[in-house]
This record gives C-alpha cells, sequence and structure tokens, in this order.
C-alpha cells in the first residue's frame, strides 16, 4: 500500500502560503470530501482521484527544519511558494536550501497570478538560475501556476503533487507496528493531553498502547483531522490522540508497543536517556572543525556542510569562489546554504539539522541564534578576512584526511635451522639474504609462498649476544614474539610501517 505524501508549503513571507493552504482546505470542503473541517490539529488531507495527500498546517522552513533538527523526518514534498508580483526574496532561497538539505523533492507553486503585475515567467528565470528550472524549459522541477485568492491552478497543483509524491514511491505496510511523529501537542482544559501524530508505518487504533519520547499512555479517542471521532489512522494519516499522560514534544517519534506497562517503562528509560543526553550535548558541541575530523576517521563525514553568511553578496560570492577553489577530490565542503544577512536562528537550525558548522563573514549570530546554536551544540565562527576562513577550511579538510600507513621493507632471512631453548621456545636460526633484519621490526613469516603469521621480533641474537640489527649475508637467532611454530625454510620478511599525512593535492 502507498503512503499517503506529507506536503509542507514554503516561502518568502507574504508571497501566500497561509492562503494557499486555506484555499486548498477549502476547495476540499467545497468538494464535499471532507464535510466541514470544525478545527484545525496540525494538518489536514485532501482527496485526488482515490489518492489522498496530508499537507502539514504549519507553512515555512522554519518548522521544517525545527522537526529535522529533532531527528523527525516527515515532509515527503515541498512546495515552494512564490509569489507572481515580487519574484524570488531572501527567504525563498533559503527555503530552496533548506528542502534541499533535507533532500526533499521541490515542486513549485507561482501564486498571486491573479495579480495584474503577475509575471509568472520571471519567477521561472529566478528559479532557473538557483538550480530550479521547469519542466516545459527542459529541467526537472514541476511549476504550477495559481492563485489561492481566485482558486485558479489549484487542482492542477493537487495534480502535480500526487503525480510527484506517486515518483517518490512511498510504500508502507499498514499492518506493522504503528509509529510516526507527533507534530503538534498541548494540554487542553478538558480534554487532557492532545497530541496530533502524523502516521508513517502501520494503523494506530483506539485502545493502543503509545510511548513518545518520554511521555506514554493508552489511546483512549482519536479524532481525524476534520474533528470526527475515528477508531484508526493509517500511513500517512494525521490524527490526534488524547490518552498520553503528558504534552509530548513536537518532532518526537511515536511508536505502539504491546501494552501500558511496555510503554511506561520505556518512557521513563527515555526520560532518563533524554536527560543525559542533554547534559551531554551542553557539554561537548555537536559539530565543531574540531569534531568533523574525528568524525571523519570514524568514517561518519565525507563531506563538510557549511551554511556561509556574509555582510554582503559581493564577499559571498568572493568567499564561494575561494571555497570552490580548495582541493575537493578527497573530502567536498558542501556549501548547503549561502545568503548574505545576519547569522539567524534559521540558520542554526539548518546547521543542527544538517550536521553542517556555520561560517559568518562580517557578520555576527543574532541573540536568538546564539542561543539556538548553544542549545544545538552548532559551531559558529566568525571571520574577518577571506583567506583565514580558507586556511581554517584547508586545515579541517586536511584533518578529515586519514594519516594513510605505509609499509618499508627491511629485509629477508631465510630459517636454516631450529633449536629449542626451554626459557625462550624456539629460536630460528636464520640467514639474512637479502637488506637487514632489526629488533623492533616487524616480520611476516611466509612458508611456501603464504603468509602464515605476522607480528615482532622478540630477540634478535648474533652468538650469544642480543644485538639491535643484523646485515645481509649475515646469520643470527631470532625468536618470534608469541609464535613457537616456525619451520625449516621459512621466509621471514621484515618491514616497518609509518604514518604518512595525506595532503588535499
Ligand atoms: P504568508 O505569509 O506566505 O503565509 O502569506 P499570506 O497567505 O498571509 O498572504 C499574504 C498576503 O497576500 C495576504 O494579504 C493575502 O490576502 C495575499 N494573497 C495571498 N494569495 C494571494 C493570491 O493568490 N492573489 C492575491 N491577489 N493575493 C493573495
Amino acid at each position: 500500500m502507498l503512503r499517503a505524501p506529507v506536503v509542507t508549503i514554503m516561502g518568502h513571507v507574504d508571497h501566500g502560503k497561509t492562503s494557499l493552504l486555506d484555499a486548498i482546505r477549502e476547495t476540499e470542503v467545497a468538494a464535499g470530501e471532507a464535510g466541514g473541517i470544525t478545527q484545525h490539529i496540525g494538518a489536514y488531507q485532501v482527496h485526488q482521484n482515490g489518492n489522498r495527500i496530508t499537507f502539514l498546517d504549519t507553512p515555512g522552513h522554519e518548522a521544517f527544519t525545527a522537526m529535522r533538527a529533532r531527528g523527525a523526518k516527515v515532509t515527503d514534498l515541498a512546495v515552494i511558494v512564490v509569489a507572481a508580483d515580487d519574484g524570488v526574496m531572501p527567504q525563498t532561497v533559503e527555503a530552496i536550501d533548506h528542502a534541499k538539505a533535507a533532500g526533499v523533492p521541490i515542486l513549485v507553486a507561482v501564486n498571486k497570478i491573479d495579480r495584474p503585475d503577475a509575471q509568472p515567467d520571471r519567477v521561472r528565470n529566478e528559479l532557473a538560475s538557483q538550480g530550479l528550472t521547469p519542466e516545459d524549459w527542459g529541467g526537472e522541477t514541476i511549476f504550477v501556476d495559481v492563485s489561492a485568492k481566485t482558486k485558479e491552478g489549484l487542482d492542477s497543483l493537487i495534480e502535480m503533487i500526487g503525480l510527484a509524491a506517486e515518483l517518490e514511491e512511498l510504500k508502507a505496510n499498514p499492518k506493522a507496528p504503528a509509529s510516526g511523529y507527533v507534530i503538534e501537542s498541548h494540554l487542553d482544559p478538558g480534554r487532557g493531553p492532545v497530541a496530533t501524530v502524523l502516521v508513517q508505518r502501520g494503523t494506530i487504533t483506539v485502545g493502543d498502547s503509545v510511548v513518545a519520547g518520554s511521555t506514554w499512555g493508552k489511546v483512549r479517542a482519536m479524532l481525524d483531522f476534520t474533528g470526527a471521532r475515528t477508531e484508526s489512522a493509517g500511513p500517512g494519516d494525521p490524527a490526534e490522540i488524547l490518552g498520553m499522560d503528558d504534552v509530548s514534544e513536537a518532532g518526537e517519534r511515536f511508536e505502539v508497543v504491546e501494552n501500558e506497562r511496555r510503554a511506561r517503562q520505556l518512557a521513563q528509560q527515555r526520560s532518563h536517556r533524554l536527560k543525559a543526553e542533554s547534559l551531554a550535548r551542553q557539554q561537548a558541541r555537536k559539530v565543531s572543525l574540531e569534531e568533523v575530523f574525528s568524525k571523519a576517521t570514524e568514517g561518519e563525514v565525507k563531506e563538510l556542510a557549511v551554511v556561509l553568511k556574509a555582510d554582503v553578496s559581493g564577499s559571498l560570492e568572493a568567499l564561494q569562489d575561494e571555497i570552490a577553489k580548495l582541493p575537493q577530490e578527497r573530502i567536498v565542503v558542501d556549501v548547503i546554504h549561502a545568503a548574505p544577512g545576519g547569522i539567524t536562528e534559521s540558520d542554526v537550525m539548518l546547521a543542527a539539522a544538517s550536521d553542517a558548522v556555520i561560517i559568518g563573514f562580517n557578520v555576527r549570530p543574532l541573540a536568538d541564534a546564539r542561543r539556538a546554536a548553544e542549545r544545538e551544540g552548532v559551531e559558529i565562527r566568525t571571520y574577518s578576512v577571506i583567506y583565514k576562513v580558507t586556511e581554517d577550511l584547508r586545515a579541517a579538510l586536511e584533518g578529515m584526511l586519514e594519516p594513510e600507513e605505509v609499509e618499508e621493507a627491511l629485509g629477508q632471512a631465510e630459517v636454516k635451522e631450529l633449536f629449542r631453548a626451554s626459557r625462550v621456545g624456539t629460536i630460528a636460526g636464520c640467514l639474512v639474504t637479502d637488506g637487514r633484519v632489526t629488533r623492533t621490526a616487524q616480520v611476516r613469516l611466509v612458508r611456501e609462498g603464504t603468509v602464515v603469521w605476522t607480528g615482532r621480533v622478540g630477540s634478535l641474537r648474533r652468538f650469544k649476544d642480543n644485538v639491535q640489527e643484523v646485515d645481509e649475508g649475515l646469520e643470527c637467532g631470532i625468536v618470534l614474539e608469541g609464535y613457537q611454530d616456525v619451520k625449516v625454510d621459512d621466509v621471514l620478511e621484515f618491514f616497518e610501517t609509518r604514518q604518512v599525512e595525506q595532503t588535499l593535492e
């Protein structure tokens, strides 16, 4: 079965996000599908060719990214709204970058086409230069002209969302244990804690035991998005559930578990863990240039994600040019968002959700942003000289490269005879046939062309004396550290290893 796709509407302020959400909801009501929607629960659904599409009621990329920073991947498709009379604005670009950083497919709604000064083609031009080229211009982005005011184009917008969602193949098993995310939660004076959940897989049913972060409960009653009582909600459906012990946090994952006892137990465990985590987060910053290094050696990071803010677009461009010049064959600097202006909370949330570092050039974080950075453990670096930025980035990239271990061959010896000594074990009487043998070398024991053992020299003797080194053509006695099973005709290869720092070039 296919899951109902979840759509978030994003775009610049006043370009009509809320109007569009309202207009879509009204068309659904007018079509008689949803009856009367008596309340807003944080999401609603529309029907299209028998399929359902879920719209999140909180428009904007800030809410979207805040959820993502909590670890909630709720949205399947982003609709970027651009007013046809205003064109691409800073928050349009920001919304696009946020959606891209999340890997969410984008569809463009060119709104306000009813206005006499509407220039939908200008919007297409501007977005094409942002990498969103319209399909009918040979690109891959779907554009739909709409008017939230006259409702023109809304049907085709819904249709296109349905088509785009089909491409995503959002499969879900309705029989799996239900899980998903809490998208909203509040305390209702009459009904107690109310949580709006978005089911991602499985089906949640009245009577189920649920855990969401440190909250838990038994579903006492459930309402669908129209406010009507319902018994169950399936993949992609929003539902309001009553019966939680407390207000859950938005972005929290919920899960149906076998019984109430288990739900309570899990909630308690999580509450302990959350406390520990929040402590740890305060102590250790999540992403710093230094930490990127340790993550890289653990194999977690192959690219360095960066949010770039600068005082003016000129310096932003200069910075981007310089960053592009850094050698990136081995590790890529991924500028996920670049914009002029101060560092905002939205930048910090984007960085938190994408494990990115923020670089500010001649700009400072605003107070909200600084608090958010502390809370989320995001590193903000500010600079006033361009070469300092690239110098630091270069150092970070170099730090991300694991030093390579190189082997240097020292020499070879052949085992000619064996002696047993009661205290030291097997002594191999050897002839150094090539190079030299040292006391501190590593050894590879080769028998009939196969490596049988690798380790270190235990002791190296010439006649009765311990020596540090024996040269080619000479005989010596070798004891291998922790290996007794040497045989005549075995070949011992001696080598050393050393770490070589990698350079970017
Ligand atoms: P938001 O900030 O993106 O949520 O934008 P709103 O939905 O609040 O809309 C901002 C303003 O644009 C409001 O005054 C709306 O009435 C107006 N508006 C929204 N959509 C349209 C439209 O399609 N045509 C016209 N003419 N005005 C619109």
